[in-house]
C-alpha cells in the first residue's frame, strides 16, 4: 500500500479504499525519539519561530521521512496547513486538500467526501465497505474508553494513546485492534484505581508533553478520565453511514458542538476539574474564553510549544490545581456529613 500522510483526521474510509495507508503526521512527529529535529528542519526552510511546533513538526515528518503524498486539511482544522501545503508543493510532494464543511450538515460532508474520493479515484461505496471493516477497532477503542471512567481500570494515558492513534490506527487497523484486544484481556485481572481519586477532563488538541503529563497526574492522586479530541477521533458517533459518521465528529466544526459534547461527558464521568490545552500561537488558544464561560468547573489552561516534557512551571501549576480540588472536595464532604 501507498502511504498517505494526514494532517489530522480525516475519513480515512475514502484513503483505504483507493489502496492508500493513511499516516497521521502527528502521531509520526510524537513518537519520533527526537521530535524537535523535525522541527528544526521546518525552521531552517524558512518557518517562524512564531508557527505552531505542531505544523513545523509535520514539515519536518514529511521531509524526512520520504512521505510522497499528504492530504491536508485546510478547512475545519487549521488555517496554518493551506500554507503549509505550499510549502510542501514547493518540495515536489503531492499536497493535496481536504476541506471540512463549515457546519455538521450531512449533504455538505457527502460532497466534500466525493469529491475526495473522485480524487483518489475511489468511490463512497467503496469507503462504506472499509467503514464495515473498521468497526471492530474502533468498537474496542470505545470499550477502552469505558473501562477508563466508568470500570477504573485503565489509565489516562493508555486512554490518550490509544484514542490518539485511532485517527490512523498506526497505519494497521489490524494489528491495532488485535493489540488493543490483548491489552483489554489484561485489564480484566487488573485492580481498579480507587474510586475517590479526583477525576480530570482533558480537552483541546493532544498535548506535545503527553508523556509525562498523564503519569504526573497520577502520581498527584488525579487520573484523566475524559480525552475530549482523543475520544472524538475514535468517532463515539458513528450514525448509520459515513456522511453521518463525520458530521457527528465534532472537532471540526464550531466550539459549539465541542461543547455540548464536552459538557455531556463530564457530567456523565463525574468530573472534578477540567484541564484545557492550548498549543503556542494555535488561534483555538482563544476558545479558552468560551470554554471558561461555559464550564462551571475549576479550569486549568497549561499551554505547550516545544517542549516534549513538563517543566517546572507546568508542573508546580498541576500540583497547585489539583490540590485546589481535592481541598474543595474534602470541604464538600465535611459540609454534607455535619448537614445530616
Ligand atoms: S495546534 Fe493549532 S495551530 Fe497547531 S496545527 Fe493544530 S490547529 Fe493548527
Amino acid at each position: 500500500m501507498k502511504r498517505m500522510g494526514i494532517t489530522t483526521t480525516v475519513p480515512i474510509e475514502v484513503l483505504l479504499a483507493a489502496g492508500y495507508q493513511p499516516i497521521d503526521l502527528n502521531n509520526v512527529l510524537i513518537s519520533d525519539p527526537d521530535p524537535g529535529r523535525l522541527i528544526t528542519i521546518a525552521e531552517r526552510a524558512g518557518f517562524p519561530l512564531n508557527c505552531c511546533s505542531w505544523i513545523k513538526g509535520i514539515y519536518g515528518v514529511c521531509l524526512d521521512k520520504g512521505i510522497e503524498d499528504v492530504l491536508c486539511v485546510t478547512s475545519g482544522d487549521c488555517s496554518n496547513t493551506i500554507m503549509l501545503m505550499e510549502t510542501l508543493k514547493l518540495k515536489g510532494l503531492n499536497a493535496m486538500p481536504f476541506a471540512y464543511p463549515d457546519r455538521p450538515d450531512v449533504h455538505l460532508i457527502l460532497q466534500a467526501m466525493e469529491k475526495l474520493a473522485a480524487a483518489l479515484g475511489t468511490t463512497l461505496k467503496a469507503a462504506e465497505n472499509v467503514r464495515k471493516k473498521l468497526q471492530p477497532a474502533r468498537d474496542l477503542a470505545l470499550k477502552l474508553d469505558e473501562l477508563t471512567w466508568k470500570n477504573n481500570r485503565i489509565s489516562g494515558k493508555e486512554n490518550h494513546l490509544w484514542l490518539v492513534s485511532a485517527s490512523d490506527f498506526n497505519g494497521d487497523y489490524r494489528k491495532y485492534q488485535q493489540e488493543l484486544q490483548e491489552l483489554l484481556d489484561t485489564t480484566i485481572g487488573r485492580s481498579p484505581y480507587p474510586d475517590n481519586q479526583t477525576r480530570l477532563a482533558y480537552i483541546g488538541v493532544p498535548p506535545v508533553y503527553a508523556g509525562e503529563l498523564y503519569s504526573y497526574i497520577e502520581k498527584h492522586g488525579a487520573r484523566v478520565v475524559f480525552n475530549e479530541v482523543q475520544r472524538q477521533f475514535a468517532m463515539p458517533e458513528r450514525g448509520e453511514s459515513l456522511a453521518e459518521q463525520y458530521t457527528n465528529y465534532t472537532y471540526p466544526y464550531s466550539i459549539h458542538e465541542r461543547l455540548n459534547d464536552i459538557k455531556t461527558e463530564i457530567q456523565k464521568r463525574r468530573i472534578d476539574g477540567v484541564i484545557h490545552y492550548v498549543q503556542a500561537f494555535c488561534h483555538r488558544g482563544i476558545g479558552d474564553i468560551v470554554f471558561r464561560s461555559a464550564i462551571d468547573l475549576p479550569l486549568l489552561t497549561l499551554e505547550g510549544n516545544a517542549d516534549f516534557f513538563l517543566n517546572n512551571h507546568v508542573k508546580t501549576r498541576i500540583e497547585a490545581f489539583l490540590d485546589m480540588i481535592q481541598r474543595k472536595n474534602v470541604h464538600k464532604k465535611v459540609l454534607s456529613k455535619n448537614i445530616k
